[in-house]
This record gives C-alpha cells, sequence and structure tokens, in this order.
C-alpha cells in the first residue's frame, strides 16, 4: 500500500514524514533501506505477530508495510506548473490514497502561505490544483475516445459519462463526488480507466496543536470545518498532531505507552493513521508461520485463497493446490498448530476460499 502526503507548505508535511522515517527505522527487521529520501516504510502494526513469533520460536518477525512519500511542493498554480508543480502532481497518480494534511494548529512564528489558519480554505486551493490537473487529463482522454466511438458505438457510453465528468469537475467538485460511482457500473469502468488525482480516497489529517486534543475552541472550529467538508465527500478525517507524532517517535516502547496512556489514548496517532487508511482502502491481513519467519501479507478483502498465495510468491499462485488454514484465536487457543489440528481446527481450503482477517495460512503447491 502506497500512500502520498500532500498540502500547503507549513502545514506539518515533513514534521509527518519525519515521524513516519522515524517510526519505520525503528522496526529493524525489515529492510527499510532508504532508496528515495521522499519514502518512507511503515510497518503496520498487528497484535498477532509478537504472541505468534512467541509460539513458533520463529527466527525473524516481518510485519506488513505501508509505504509514505511525502509529495511537498504543492502550491497555489502547481497545475500550471508553478513551483515544481506537475512534477509533483504525477507523483500523485502513483499512490494508492491521499493524505492530506490540513493546519489546523495556531503559530504566529510559522508564517502561513495564504496569511491566516484557513482548513477549508486550504483544502479548497489544493483541491482545485487537482481538478484541474484531472481536468487536463480528461479532456485528453475525450478526445481519444470521441475518435474511436465513430468506429465503435459502444464507446459511447463512454463518452456521455466523461462528458458528464468534465462538467463536474468544472464545477469544482472532485470526481470522488461524482453521481453513480457507488452503483453504476459503467461509471465505476470508466473511472477507473481514466486514473484521475481527485476519483483517489483521502483522508484529512487535520494537524491540531499539542493542546489540540484537551478542546480549544477556535482549533475544535477548524476541525469541524474539515469534518464538514470531508462529510460532503464521503472522506475521513483523522485529528493529529504531527509535532506530537515525531516526538514519541523517539521513545522508548514503554515510554511512549506511558506517554500516550497519560494523553488518555491507546496508539500512536501515527498507528491510527495506518489503521484508517487500511479500512479505507479495505485491506486486511492474513499471517505465515514457521521457525523461520512470522509474516503478515496485506491483501485486499475479498481476496481469493490462490491469489493471497501469489502475494507470496507468482509459484504459489500458479501451482495452487490447497491451503492449510486455522484462525490466529483457534491457533493461540489451542497452544499448537498440533493441538488445533486435533480439534479439527485446522481446515484444508480450495481455490475458491475466501480469505479472513488473521488467517494463520500455509499454502501447498507445486512447482
Ligand atoms: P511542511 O512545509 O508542510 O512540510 O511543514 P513542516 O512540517 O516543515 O512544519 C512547519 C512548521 O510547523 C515547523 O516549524 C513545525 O515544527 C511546525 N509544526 C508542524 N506540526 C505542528 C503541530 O502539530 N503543532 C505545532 N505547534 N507546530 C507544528
Amino acid at each position: 500500500m502506497k500512500l502520498g502526503i500532500v498540502g500547503l507548505p507549513n502545514v506539518g508535511k515533513s514534521t509527518l514524514f519525519n515521524a513516519i522515517t522515524n517510526a519505520g527505522a525503528e522496526s529493524a527487521n525489515y529492510p527499510f533501506c532508504t532508496i528515495d529520501p521522499n519514502v518512507g516504510m511503515v510497518a503496520v502494526p498487528d497484535y498477532r505477530l509478537q504472541p505468534l513469533t512467541d509460539l513458533y520460536h520463529a527466527k525473524k518477525t516481518t510485519p506488513a508495510v505501508v509505504e509514505f512519500v511525502d509529495i511537498a511542493g504543492l502550491v497555489r498554480g502547481a497545475s500550471k506548473g508553478e513551483g515544481l508543480g506537475n512534477k509533483f502532481l504525477s507523483h500523485i497518480r502513483e499512490v494508492d490514497a491521499i493524505v492530506h494534511v490540513v493546519r489546523c494548529f495556531d503559530n504566529d512564528n510559522i508564517v502561513h502561505v495564504d496569511g491566516s489558519v484557513d482548513p477549508a480554505r486550504d483544502i479548497e486551493t489544493i483541491n482545485l490544483e487537482l481538478i484541474l490537473s484531472d481536468m487536463e487529463h480528461i479532456d485528453r482522454r475525450l478526445e481519444r475516445v470521441r475518435k474511436s466511438a465513430k468506429a465503435d458505438k459502444k464507446l459511447l457510453v463512454d463518452v456521455d459519462i466523461l462528458e458528464k465528468l468534465k462538467a463536474h469537475l468544472e464545477e469544482g467538485k472532485t470526481a470522488r463526488t461524482f453521481p453513480g460511482l457507488a452503483d453504476d457500473e459503467d461509471v465505476q469502468r470508466v473511472m477507473a480507466e481514466s486514473d484521475l488525482l481527485t476519483a483517489k480516497k483521502v483522508i484529512y489529517a487535520a494537524n491540531m496543536d499539542e493542546g489540540g486534543f484537551t478542546g480549544d475552541q477556535t482549533e475544535n472550529a477548524r476541525l469541524a470545518a474539515v469534518q464538514k467538508i470531508a462529510d460532503e465527500e464521503g472522506a475521513m478525517v483523522l485529528p493529529i498532531c504531527a509535532k506530537l507524532e515525531e516526538d514519541i517517535t523517539s521513545l522508548e516502547p514503554e515510554e511512549k505507552e506511558m506517554f500516550l496512556s497519560d494523553l488518555g489514548l491507546t496508539e500512536s496517532g501515527l498507528d491510527r493513521l495506518i489503521r484508517v487508511c487500511y479500512d479505507l482502502l479495505g485491506l486486511m491481513s492474513y499471517l505465515t508461520a514457521g521457525e523461520q519467519e512470522v509474516r503478515a501479507w496485506t491483501i485486499t478483502k475479498g481476496t481469493k485463497a490462490p491469489q493471497a498465495a501469489g502475494k507470496i510468491h507468482t509459484d504459489f499462485e500458479r501451482g495452487f493446490i490447497r491451503a492449510e488454514v486455522v484462525s490466529y484465536d483457534d491457533l493461540m487457543a489451542c497452544g499448537s498448530l498440533a493441538a488445533a489440528r486435533e480439534k479439527g481446527l485446522v481446515r484444508s481450503e480450495g481455490k475458491e476460499y475466501v480469505m479472513q482477517d488473521g488467517d494463520v495460512v500455509l499454502f501447498r503447491f507445486n512447482v
């Protein structure tokens, strides 16, 4: 899963990104080598990994990972090539979802590019740049499809949808709010083929002050403004304090727990962010466990066993015979795989089996 962090300058993107890369650097068992300074990897928190590692006396534990890309440089006029404009827009095209950081915190020492803190205006500024870029994209696509439709009348459906989509964007609305996305298969198909920036799922990360969670009225009003926009778009809001997250990543695990519980929290904002993104994208994890390694693998909900096996290796998918599956809870309750087997809790599943969150799996395959 790849997430892109966007937002205006000075809203806290780098601060959040630092928190992410620090957290990633901590997890020693993963090759978190920095290929690109703008890419950070973090482990997907999974409470099942440690108990499973203990049960199997596994030499290695490998969590599922999320890749974050810091897409700085998005400013007013980006779609016209202002700042580093178009280059950054193309980076957004490659991500699965967008984390849009919005400034809600006050600090007179940190200038806001537009002179004041106003989350609704900021969101509109960024979204407008993305919409403008999408409009260009749709124009080009529409031209192509119109030409092809002369020979292939079936494509007239596409032309009609693209024209409506264009008009929708021209009204300053994001593609993700286009009517018919929920239930019209043609709309869904055209949207998927169009690869639009504003069709991507988005989480608004409302960057609050350190004291923001304690009920500052001005900040809460800003948060409400973000929530209102998100509601209209069917998007999600995550209040976060980037600065606090950066501080937390430098703490030892026990210190971190104490620090969070003092704030009345059970997990860090970063962990929450990853969880929310997982939900948003309809993802889940299954596990493989053995003496060598206990590992979590990310799949989309509804994935069948052979495709899940393909995440490990394409050979596993091609030569798939069956999957031996036990739920994490059953396995832990029995205390060992052998005991679970005796109780008939280890199932042999075929090609049509739909994977469940927390399945502990052994794939059987032909090579
Ligand atoms: P970017 O331009 O969006 O990457 O913004 P930065 O992450 O560089 O943040 C700009 C400034 O705002 C820095 O001085 C940060 O320390 C500060 N900042 C970021 N997040 C917070 C926050 O949650 N609370 C406060 N008070 N300051 C923050």
